[in-house]
């Protein structure tokens, strides 16, 4: 793509050659098709526009040092979308569908994989839904999943910065034992009001406690939290909070790195007691935090305006995998040729 400026490029949908879809009806899945159309007609009564009956993923290709493709983790991705359709009630798609549409549109989409250097990568979104007509509600019994993806510029354009956050106990991203832990499409409609009143007042996210009770931090926007003292890398248990599969992977290198990692609970109250804390995610990997203010209570925690030592090795060892710089001891990325 010669004329295309990789360093424009924010996370906005770009239309690309093409996208894979796989159709659920009469009990069974179709194979895969190919298309180029970005368009889908769907009865107007289908369940997924009443019900909420909708679920997504989010997972990128990077193009690496020595010029390959690598898809990162796309397995576990696979497996969460498994877990989300699930608890929807829709058809449960194997692992080999998912992982064969997601490399398929890479492979028909390589001109738009930004060039190494340019912090772009391409990013996939599976989605799916009950397409089934009906005024009930009930299960769907028929659905489509596809694959698209689009390219999308660096998150830091500068450079990774810390950002800030704000807590809001006036709205609830999640109940306990409701669907927190899965990526459905309810999940982000119910967080756009408080993530608005943030924004007005200069926050980037939207930091959310445990609906019972308000004492435990769950996660911070569409991001898992994190905080590290101690030699700790320390992230909530609950289970109202999104399985992150970067969460997974930083778990990881901060093991490698020699530091202890705790899951468990994380009061308010320690808030203050971090050295460094962040959100982690697919779209920027870390985001360091450098504020948190609480919109009810007005109290403020301070991290500073640097980007903290140990956030800063985390997200380059998670980077030079995703690149291709170091070595990729656990087979977390696909290569696609
Ligand atoms: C997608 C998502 C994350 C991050 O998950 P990754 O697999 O790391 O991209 C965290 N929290 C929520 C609420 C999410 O939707």
């Amino acid at each position: 793509m010669e004329n295309m400026d990789w360093g424009a490029l924010g996370f906005d949908y770009r239309k690309t050659d093409a996208n894979v879809r796989y159709y659920y009806t009469d009990g069974k899945w179709s194979e895969m098709e190919v298309t180029g159309d970005e368009y889908i007609k769907i009865h107007m009564s289908a369940s997924c526009l009443h019900y909420g009956i909708e679920l997504f993923e989010g997972l990128k290709a990077f193009r690496g040092v020595d010029g390959k493709v690598r898809l990162f983790r796309v397995e576990e991705n696979a497996k969460r979308l498994q877990s989300s359709a699930e608890r929807l009630c829709l058809p449960v798609p194997t692992i080999e569908m998912i992982v064969k549409a997601c490399v398929e549109v890479v492979k028909r989409n390589e001109k738009y994989i930004p060039p190494y250097g340019t912090g772009a990568s391409l990013y996939l979104r599976p989605v799916m839904f009950g397409t089934t007509a009906g005024l009930g509600v009930k299960p769907a019994k028929d659905a489509l999943l596809i694959v698209y993806c689009s390219p999308v510029g660096a998150y830091f354009k500068d450079g990774i910065k810390p950002i800030s956050v704000a807590i809001d106990r006036e709205q609830d991203r999640a109940a306990p034992r409701g669907t927190g832990d899965v990526k459905v499409g309810g999940n982000y409609a119910s967080s756009l009001l408080s993530g608005e009143n943030g924004h007005k007042l200069g926050y980037s996210n939207i930091m959310y406690l445990d609906a019972a009770e308000h004492k435990y931090i769950e996660e911070c926007g569409a991001c898992n939290f994190f905080g590290i003292k101690e030699g700790k890398y320390i992230t909530p248990k609950s289970s109202s909070v999104l399985p992150s599969i970067t969460n997974k992977s930083l778990r990881q290198l901060a093991r490698d790195m020699g530091l202890e990692v705790e899951d468990r609970l994380i009061p308010v109250e320690e808030l203050p007691t971090f050295e460094e804390c962040g959100g982690c995610g697919t779209a920027a990997v870390i985001s360091p935090i450098g504020k948190i203010f609480d919109m009810q209570t007005n109290d403020i925690y301070e991290y500073g305006t640097e980007v903290g030592k140990v956030c800063m090795e985390l997200y380059t060892r998670l980077q030079d995998i995703q690149y291709g710089r170091a070595e990729d001891k656990y087979n977390w990325c696909t290569i696609v040729e």
